[in-house]
């Protein structure tokens, strides 16, 4: 399967950590949208959330809080964040591997683009 992301947790392309366990990883974005943009994905391959099946709802739910503790890691939770997953043509995702944004250390807009 030709997946960057999968790469990116095999190793085969380098990437700017910022955490790692068994089940997930989470790195810089090549392209940063506000000054802290951070992507986290589930080491496994899931295209989407669209393609979630009951058997993740643990590693979700695991996500989930890892995305508020690197928030707060990164010294964003009193000041507040914004977490995005992209799904989809009209959801504007470009890489067909789960990933959640995490963007911070600018105020953001809204309606998003
Ligand atoms: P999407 O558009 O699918 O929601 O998000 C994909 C994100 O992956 C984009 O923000 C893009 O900048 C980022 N990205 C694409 N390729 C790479 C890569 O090789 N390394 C890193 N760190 N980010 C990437
Ligand atoms: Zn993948």
């Amino acid at each position: 399967m030709d997946c960057i992301f999968c790469k990116i947790v095999k190793g085969e392309i380098p990437s700017d950590k910022v955490y790692e366990d068994d089940q997930i990883l989470a790195f810089r974005d090549l392209s940063p949208q506000a000054p802290e943009h951070v992507l986290i994905i589930p080491k496994k391959h899931i295209e989407s959330l669209a393609k979630a099946e009951k058997e993740d709802l643990e590693l979700l739910g695991r996500l989930q809080l890892k995305i508020a503790k690197i928030a707060k890691d990164l010294d964003l939770e009193e000041k507040g964040y914004r977490v995005v997953s992209n799904i989809g043509k009209e959801g504007g995702q470009t890489v067909s591997h789960l990933h959640y944004h995490l963007l911070g250390g600018r105020m953001m807009q809204w309606p998003p683009g």
